[in-house]
């Protein structure tokens, strides 16, 4: 339902915490975020319920890091468990996934990724999107995440807006779009993904509006795009004029 990214100078958590404040309006039933880049390699906290429940798991266990992806869920596939809140993850541990929308293959495809060795530990649609991707990587060594993230956005159909990062990629948000809204935020030196305007606007007012088809890499040098074969194409970032 709800998705802010970010990588910058600025503390992680509560960009992206305010963030999904922001973005509250649009209801949710579950929200969960991901850093990495700091102590640990990758760090996780969900939590059922309201923001400040989340808030509360990460007072209790604090977590920090240089890169990271929150989300605040609308269950479609499964129930509104910590287990089945967002981010969700591959098999390694060090791959999430953030995503609004529904994959309508997702039984095909968990059975395929099954066979294939994958295990599930939710009942979700959104995690056969990690587990595709962590395949495109073993698939071939050596491949930059988006390009495994551009091979797997192949396989799904549906509707999907997607953050991904790995712990192996530092500093490195991927962002893919078909059906569910995601813009892209310009900042100077900081650079933000989000579901919809309101979740960013009070950082920065330059936005590119992810299109259908789009792919979206954002490090700490800029953000590229490209379409779903892999295509260079111009961002277009418009100024924002008005509040929401
Ligand atoms: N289909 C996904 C789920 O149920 C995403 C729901 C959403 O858009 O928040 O977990």
């Amino acid at each position: 339902c709800g998705i802010v990214g970010y990588i910058g100078p600025q503390p992680v958590v509560p960009v992206i915490i305010e963030g999904l404040r922001r973005l509250e309006y649009r209801g949710y039933d579950s929200a969960g975020i991901a850093v990495a880049g700091g102590p640990t390699a990758l760090e996780l906290r969900r939590a059922p319920g309201k923001l400040r429940n989340l808030e509360s798991v990460i007072a209790a266990n604090p977590i920090d890091g240089t890169f990271g992806i929150g989300h605040t869920r609308w269950a479609t596939h499964g129930r509104p468990t910590e287990e089945n809140a967002h981010p969700h993850r591959d098999c390694t541990g060090t791959l999430v996934v953030v995503h609004n929308g529904i994959v309508e293959n997702y039984l095909a495809l968990k059975r395929e990724l099954t066979a294939a060795g994958h295990t599930f530990v939710t009942e979700t649609d959104t995690e056969i999107i990690a587990h595709l991707i962590e395949q495109e990587l073993a698939n071939e060594t050596g491949i930059p995440l988006e390009e495994a993230v551009r091979r797997a956005v192949h396989r799904l159909t549906g509707a999907f807006a997607i953050g991904v990062l790995s712990a192996h990629e530092p500093n490195k948000l991927v962002a893919a779009r078909m059906g569910p809204p995601a813009v892209i935020g310009i900042g100077d030196g900081e650079f933000f993904l989000a579901s919809d305007v309101p979740g960013i606007l009070h950082h920065t007012r330059n936005i590119h509006f992810l299109a259908d088809g789009e792919l979206a890499v954002l490090t700490p040098d800029g953000v590229a795009l490209y379409d779903f074969d892999g295509n260079v194409l111009p961002l277009k970032v418009q100024r924002i004029a008005w509040d929401p």
